[in-house]
């Protein structure tokens, strides 16, 4: 899929742009605090509704504008796609009625959520609705985290790489995260012997029933991942060591765990397919909250489930989050980043967008070539880069150039760049 038009009002530093990306691949120079990632985030925000890397949508908002009597913000972007053209527009607006609230309450702008009203093509849409229309894979520095931080990053890495593909799964996430937090309550209410222990039941049925389905969805997105994640590793390193990934399932430990087995343990149900994996998983979860009930009864929360998995990435099976340098650990985010690009496209059927920013200046010069040698033509690639010294002629030659500044966007001449395939 290709973006082939932008437009922005009041979206971060950028008051207004109009950006035409006349090919597949962009190249974005400017300066420190110009607008480079912004504009990337504008198009992660187009395609999911979420800031790339705000906690609220109001940071999103232009200082200026939040002065206005309504203040919002707009993204829109014309999408050239296999099944044909799309438009989308997403606006975050602070409403009148809020807004008079606010004003009452405090005198200020409201510090609580704006809303976001989004357009397919002239027609108002639901968030979830936008799911899967536009994909895209970003990278950037702070991706290293990705190996190097907590287990929280890689689960959300995994949540957001399902959601973009499978409303269901973002369904099931938002159900999931309302369950955990009945359940919680719950456990705690029983341990201080304000619930009787029976209440349980019917949470940690829920807990299990929406919780299978992120199992076995990131299950098989891992696989996935798997099949292409060493070759890229391989790519960008040179090292012969077999890179892999490995889902860690607190559900699948506390199930397998030396201890007194549920009064209830079923057979496992044959069947085809994604179902059988769900309803395996699900068994599964049963299974581990039996044997886990004393232990979370006494802690008062939930300790088996996604929310406390994690992904492991193994280098000849050494655990590159506890052993691999940062050099090391930055490979492993960039060849799990290029993985994600085939995700998608198996799951969509069409190329993802991929949104690189400022990725140049932290590669060594064989990884950088390597990195310029994969972004082919095959999709769009949007990349930032303080300066230019980093790409190949090779690469500028086949770029459409923009220098960015103050939030205005202008494209630099005297270069071509491939048109965009019809
Ligand atoms: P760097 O090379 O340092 O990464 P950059 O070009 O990526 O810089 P951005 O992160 O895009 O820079 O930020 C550009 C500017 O936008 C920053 O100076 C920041 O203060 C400003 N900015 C961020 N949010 C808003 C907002 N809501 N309204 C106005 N300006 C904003
Ligand atoms: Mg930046």
């Amino acid at each position: 899929m290709f973006l082939h038009h932008l437009s922005l009002a009041n979206f971060r530093n950028y008051l207004q742009l109009e950006l035409e990306l006349p090919g597949p691949v962009a190249l974005f120079q400017g300066d420190n605090g110009q607008g480079k990632s912004n504009l990337l985030e504008a198009i992660y925000f187009l395609a999911t509704t979420r800031p790339l890397r705000a906690g609220s949508d109001r940071e999103l908002v232009h200082w200026r504008a939040m002065e206005e009597p309504i203040p919002f913000a707009r993204v829109a972007g014309a999408v050239r796609r296999n099944s044909g053209d799309l438009k989308v527009e997403v606006v975050i607006r602070a409403d009148r009625a809020e807004r008079q609230g606010a004003v009452l309450a405090e005198g200020g702008v409201a510090p609580g959520a704006l809303s976001k009203r989004i357009k397919v093509n002239g027609v108002v849409k639901r968030a979830l609705d936008l799911i899967g229309l536009i994909n895209v894979v970003t990278f950037s520095p702070q991706d290293l985290e990705l190996i190097a931080g907590a287990p929280a990053l890689r689960r959300r890495f995994l949540d957001i790489a399902n959601c973009q593909v499978d409303p269901r799964y973002c369904r099931a996430l938002q159900q999931y995260n309302r369950v955990l937090v009945q359940r919680n309550h719950l456990l705690k209410d029983i341990r201080e012997g304000r619930q009787p222990p029976e209440t349980l039941e019917f949470w940690s049925e829920e807990l299990a029933k929406s919780g299978s389905y992120l199992l076995a969805r990131r299950l098989g997105t891992v696989a996935t991942l798997n099949r292409r994640i060493d070759s890229y590793h391989h790519r960008l390193t040179g090292t012969g060591k077999r890179l892999r990934m490995s889902y860690r399932s607190s559900v699948e430990e506390a199930a397998a765990r030396d201890g007194p087995p549920g009064p209830h343990p079923d057979p496992l149900p044959r069947g085809e397919g994604e179902t059988t994996e769900v309803e395996q998983q699900v068994e599964l979860f049963r299974e581990a909250l039996r044997r886990y009930r004393r232990r979370e009864t006494l802690q008062g929360m939930s300790l088996v489930g996604p929310h406390r998995d994690d992904l492991l990435f193994l280098a000849d099976g050494i655990d590159v989050n506890v052993y691999g340098s940062r050099g090391e650990q930055r490979a492993v985010a960039l060849a799990l980043k290029l993985s994600e690009v085939e995700f998608m496209q198996a799951a969509t059927g069409e190329r993802p967008i991929l949104l690189l920013d400022d990725v140049m200046s932290e590669l060594d010069p064989a990884r950088r070539r390597l990195l310029l040698e994969t972004i082919d033509n095959s999709g769009q690639t949007l990349i930032t880069a303080t300066d230019l010294g980093s790409f190949s002629p090779e690469f500028l030659a086949r770029a459409a150039l923009f220098h960015i500044e103050q939030g205005a966007v202008t494209r630099m001449t005297g270069r071509g760049g491939d048109p965009l395939p019809e």
